[in-house]
């Protein structure tokens, strides 16, 4: 039955049936013909009283035909009919399936069908290909920050500039989310015809944009690739989708090298590519094996000279890339979605190696701003606490000034509520971001971290530094109690305790250290916990950090 129905519905099918309706109408006329010879005359003679009248049958026939011809024609007009209508809608249909429904733009699958074709053109005329991506930078940023509406808005507006731009052969596609391909013939030999394209296409983004009353700021990275291999470094591009890849290569690394800037396409790129897909294969196979491991720097009181606590640093002990610093897995940790994972694994990590420490040393932890932008972290940070029978009163967390940036009404609500459970917060790097005197008025913090780029100008042999005075003046004023990272000698150091109370850590106190090196230091010193003198006096089963033998790509500090 349902099949029945759908084959009713079926406009093909329908036509045909039609077209044996118009065959039967053709056939009719014929049959007409044949019988109307016969008919008509007779016919005609009994109306002129001079002969008897035609036979029945082949009147009741030639009735039927004419009655048959008037069916077919009428069934093949509007079979006529729905064929356009549905060629119209098929037409319809193509350009839906082929288009951007925003911005009317060709799509991704249609953008390769058109290179490709474009590209066999060019080919033939003799003319290069250029492919061009271009990806918004922090578009994720307005579409947080003003919604979806105004994101919507503002990929209308930037098509439309890069329509005005663009040159009438050049065809403009949206690949998805916040970006946009190019493709373009050119004259072999004349890059820079597109260098100069892209350069006003940067000048034009920068303008200003007005969106729903919000001024917006906006740039974009762009990755560019041709299919002319000039002085013969690339290889041949025999397809579309080579083409695209590449440009996809390049503007992955303009992005990565800061973002508002265009490359074209080197071989040297899809190194770099595979080196990032191996770290990240292998950032998610150490995750699952436990290969980050917190280590150590000291922390100490300058005018003391006592060790106050330490603050964690992670490190990645790879088994194929030896001793991995944070700098370079980080970052991708925080792309990949998977910094909450790594962060706490480490934190209880952290956690159980410091309650072997003294009750009265503190931890610290850096915090990366993708952490914060869960609502539901302090409860998280909290909870593990709790589970590792921590007391929230020797942690301090370090966040920061780009924290700041993203959501501050969501930053103090954390930051007050880990506070109300004796969590401490501390800024982080202050000086390298831009967060402002009311912020920092405005935000419970409890501690200020002097960027060590500022801690490093004391090494001048006037031993001040302008800066680092006027740093240290506004956090007196703040009544903000504050720290000197990057303490690399005893002349920074002697520099530092002339200027009042102040925690450091450094080199000059010793390179960040392993857990086991940090149990050693405090056992020597009395300063281990109960539990932690119990777990020095058993034996260990393993080295919780065993080095691999094979030589560090990435050294540790
Ligand atoms: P940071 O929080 O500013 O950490 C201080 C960095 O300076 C550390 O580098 C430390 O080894 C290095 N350092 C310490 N003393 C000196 C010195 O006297 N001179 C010089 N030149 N450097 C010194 P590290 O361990 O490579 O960490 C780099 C950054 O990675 C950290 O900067 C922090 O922002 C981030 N990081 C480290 N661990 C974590 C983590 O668990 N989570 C998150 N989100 N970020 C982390
Ligand atoms: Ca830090
Ligand atoms: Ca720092």
């Amino acid at each position: 039955m349902i099949l029945k129905n759908h084959e009713s519905d079926n406009p093909l099918q329908t036509a045909e049936r039609d077209v044996v309706a118009l065959g039967i109408a053709v056939a009719a006329v014929l049959l007409l013909i044949a019988t109307g010879g016969a008919v008509l005359p007779s016919a005609v003679r009994s109306l002129l009283g001079d002969g008897s009248a035609p036979d029945r049958l082949l009147v009741s026939a030639l009735l039927l035909n004419l009655a048959l011809i008037i069916f077919g024609w009428r069934r093949y007009w509007e079979l006529t009919r729905e064929i356009t209508e549905r060629r119209r809608a098929e037409e319809q249909a193509r350009l839906l399936a082929a288009t951007d429904p925003l911005t009317h733009c060709l799509n991704r699958r249609s953008m390769i069908e058109v290179t490709e074709g474009m590209r066999a053109a060019a080919l033939e005329r003799g003319d290069a290909l250029a492919y061009c991506m271009i990806d918004l930078d922090n578009f994720k940023q307005i579409n947080d920050m003003y919604g979806h509406t105004c994101g919507d808005a503002v990929l209308v507006k930037l098509c439309e500039k890069l329509r005005t731009l663009l040159p009438r052969e050049a065809r403009l596609a949206r690949l998805g989310g916040d970006e946009f391909a190019f493709v373009m013939p050119y004259p072999v030999g004349h890059t820079d015809r597109l260098d100069d394209l892209v350069i006003r296409l940067f000048a034009s983004v920068a303008e200003p944009l007005e969106v729903n009353d919000v001024t917006l700021e906006m740039t974009v990275s762009i990755g560019l690739a041709t299919d002319h291999d000039d002085d013969g470094a690339l290889g041949p591009v025999v397809e579309a989708g080579t083409l695209m890849h590449r440009a996809d290569m390049a503007l992955y690394h303009a992005k990565k090298q800061g973002r508002n800037r265009h490359f074209w396409f080197e071989p040297s790129m899809e190194n770099e590519l595979r080196f990032r897909n191996q770290l990240e294969t292998g950032i998610r196979r150490g995750i699952a094996q436990q290969e980050f491991v917190p280590f150590y720097e000291q922390q100490i009181d300058i005018d003391s000279g006592e060790l106050v606590g330490f603050e964690m640093l992670a490190r990645w002990q790879s088994e194929q890339l030896g001793l991995v610093r944070p700098e370079i897995f980080i970052p991708i940790a925080e792309e990949m979605g998977l910094i909450t994972a790594l962060s706490e694994q480490l934190m209880d990590r952290a956690f159980a190696d410091a309650r072997e420490w003294d009750d009265s040393l503190t931890l610290s932890i850096n915090i990366s701003p993708v952490q914060l932008r869960d609502p539901w972290f302090a409860q998280r940070l909290l909870k593990r606490l709790v589970a590792s029978n921590f007391p929230p009163r020797r942690l301090e967390i370090e966040i920061t000034e780009s924290c700041l940036h993203e959501n501050v009404g969501l930053v103090r609500s954390m930051i007050t509520s880990l506070r109300n459970q004796g969590v401490q917060i501390s800024l982080d790097d202050f000086g390298t971001g831009y967060s402002s005197l009311e912020q920092l008025r405005s935000l419970p913090f409890d501690r200020i971290k002097i960027d060590r780029s500022f801690i490093s100008e004391l090494r001048e042999p006037s031993g001040q530094s302008r800066l680092v005075d006027a740093i240290i003046a506004m956090g007196r004023g703040l009544d903000l109690p504050l720290t000197a990272e990057g303490v690399e000698d005893e002349d920074i150091l002697n520099a530092l305790r002339s200027m009042g109370k102040l925690k450091a850590q450094g080199y000059v106190y010793g390179k960040p250290e392993t857990a086991e090196e940090v149990r050693r230091r405090l056992s020597a010193s009395g300063k281990l916990s109960a539990t932690g003198k119990l777990a020095n006096a058993a034996p260990r089963a393993a080295a919780p950090v065993a080095l691999p033998q094979s030589k560090p790509r990435a050294a540790s500090s």
